[in-house]
């Protein structure tokens, strides 16, 4: 694992729509190559990450668009699916 990066001094720490993600269920926090569903821009960051219930999920969030979304076992969620499974009964 690379530990020389330089620490990104990139503002973007946005969060407002997403849930916030559970403390210590993040299992990946680098971009790799995908693209957009939205733009099909080449450069998104994508989170792996464990939803309230156990779903193991993907968030996607692109640089140029802006778009967010959410996967789990290879399907797309929508941000309601995401909330609903982040939410307690
Ligand atoms: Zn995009």
């Amino acid at each position: 694992m690379p530990s020389s990066r330089a620490a990104s001094s990139a503002p973007r720490q946005r969060r407002r729509a997403e849930p916030p993600p559970p403390l210590g269920s993040l299992t990946q926090a680098d971009a790799v190559t995908a693209s957009c569903s939205s733009c099909g821009a080449g450069r998104v960051t994508r989170l792996a990450m464990t939803l309230t219930d156990g779903t193991p999920a993907v968030f996607t969030s692109c640089t140029r668009c802006e778009h967010r979304g959410w996967e789990a076992d290879g399907a797309v969620l929508s941000i309601d699916d995401v909330v609903d499974r982040t939410r307690r009964p």
